[in-house]
């Protein structure tokens, strides 16, 4: 069982017993952290040693929803709403079932290196047929990254080509689950991909799959007044009424967005136990609008962070995210304290992981806590100086003083470099791709 010990560094734990160690240390055993304290560590059978003297040490960050089979479109056709931004330039992009692959790595290397240790892929695709998701999930896994791999489809309506029969969604999502089933870090999620693309049976059907199989459920949720508009008019109720309805509403449910509810919405969210994940940076992006998160944080509901896809951010920096979700806040309410920077950091963190079903197991810097762990150099200028760690955390940090990155005990990233894949050749490869699949689709 290899031991590593991280010593040295200012650790924000997330844990609320002793939120913040100055010269602490972590000890790691195999994938889990099995002591935390000050002063001086124990050293007895440790295999390696990471210095954090002048680094701040944190929980790897959740970002509980993103695009990464979009990273391709990243750029394009910016600047419109989010149902133009599809249809003009997003769903047009001739992708091929190999492009997945470099997406995957393209865009776990970019959440890698922000100190993403956990994502969310809400995957779709116009080449499930050709087994894609099986590919791509087998991709991330092999970059290191914690994984749950939301293998989403409508079987009603989306964009041509993208909808697939009721039956087929099931097969293919029960086969997906069983292909990765002894997956170290990857699970298999499921849930239709628009709320207003699915018969209720497909809500169903989710449901049902979720319940046998222990697999998660993510669901678009009240994203914009379009979306919420076409709920209404398919089915007379609004989207939360709607998933209710389906019984669709529950632990296991991560809801996307819910930027547009009414306070008999956010009664059945809580009622339910049903988790909300929130974007501010696309939410502001695509003028989608301003989430109630203080009104449903005050409901008592599980509130985690996320950036989105890489298309539609247009970046994949948690950091960034808990800044953007303490300013949104606080400029909607006209109040300062409103998001303050423990609460940002919590929801990239320890908030994420029940909506994942991690919930006491992952997010934290405790004992008996999975080891994804980041190390962030604050050795800069615009680190300098701090009085309040935790606000240089949210306020004044970046990705990019991300410096080393354990995922389950694993360095995979180290002095600012991934470990597990070689970059340059596959940013070289994502460009290429990239401008292959424009130039042909006309974009
Ligand atoms: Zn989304």
């Amino acid at each position: 069982m290899p031991r590593t010990l991280i010593r040295g560094g200012t650790l924000l734990t997330a844990d609320d017993a002793r939120p913040v160690l100055h010269d602490g240390y972590l000890l790691v055993a195999d994938d889990t952290i099995v002591d935390v304290g000050s002063g001086t560590p124990p050293t007895d059978g440790v295999d390696e040693v990471l210095d954090a003297s002048g680094m701040l040490v944190t929980p790897g960050f959740i970002n509980a929803h993103t695009y990464l089979c979009m990273i391709l479109g990243r750029n394009l056709g910016t600047d419109r709403s989010l149902l133009h931004w599809l249809s003009e330039a997003q769903v047009p992009l001739a992708l091929e079932p190999e492009d997945y692959e470099v997406s995957m790595e393209l865009g776990a290397i970019e959440n890698l290196k922000a100190g993403n240790t956990t994502i969310c892929e809400v995957f779709f695709s116009p080449h499930y047929d050709q087994e894609v998701d099986a590919l791509a999930a087998r991709v991330l896994d092999r970059t290191g990254i914690r994984t749950v791999f939301f293998r989403c489809a409508n079987d009603e309506s989306f964009f041509e080509g993208f909808v697939e029969r009721r039956d087929e969604i099931v097969v293919r999502s029960e086969r997906l689950i069983a292909e990765v089933e002894n997956a170290e870090r990857t699970a298999i999620g499921v849930g239709p991909l628009v709320p207003w693309g699915s018969s209720a049976g497909s809500f169903r059907d989710a449901v049902e799959i979720s319940r046998r199989h222990g697999a998660r459920i993510h669901l678009h949720t009240a994203e914009t007044p379009e979306y919420n508009a076409l709920v209404r008019e398919r089915t007379g109720m609004s989207n939360v009424e709607m998933l209710a309805d389906v019984g669709a509403l529950g632990d296991a449910v991560m809801l996307n967005h819910c930027v547009h509810l009414s306070e008999q919405d956010i009664a059945l969210i809580a009622d339910s136990g049903s988790h909300v994940i929130h974007d501010p940076t696309s939410n502001m992006i695509l003028a989608s609008g301003v989430s109630p998160v203080p009104r449903l944080r005050e409901a008592g509901i599980n509130v985690g962070l996320a950036c989105d896809g890489p298309a539609c951010n247009n970046a994949q920096d948690m950091i960034e995210a808990m800044k953007d979700a303490a300013l949104l806040h606080k400029v909607t309410s006209g109040e300062a304290e409103t998001l303050a920077a423990q609460d940002v950091f919590l929801m990239a963190t320890r908030n994420g992981a029940p909506s994942i079903g991690l919930g006491s197991g992952l997010g934290a810097l405790a004992e008996g806590h999975l080891a994804d762990i980041v190390m962030l150099d604050a050795q800069t200028p615009h680190l300098t100086p701090m009085h309040d760690p935790l606000a240089a955390l949210a306020y004044s940090a970046r990705g990019a003083d991300v410096h080393t990155v354990l995922v389950n005990g694993r360095v995979v990233v180290r002095q600012g470099e991934v470990t597990t894949l070689d970059e340059p050749a596959i940013r070289a490869r994502a460009n290429e791709r990239a401008a292959r699949a424009r130039s042909i689709s006309g974009v």
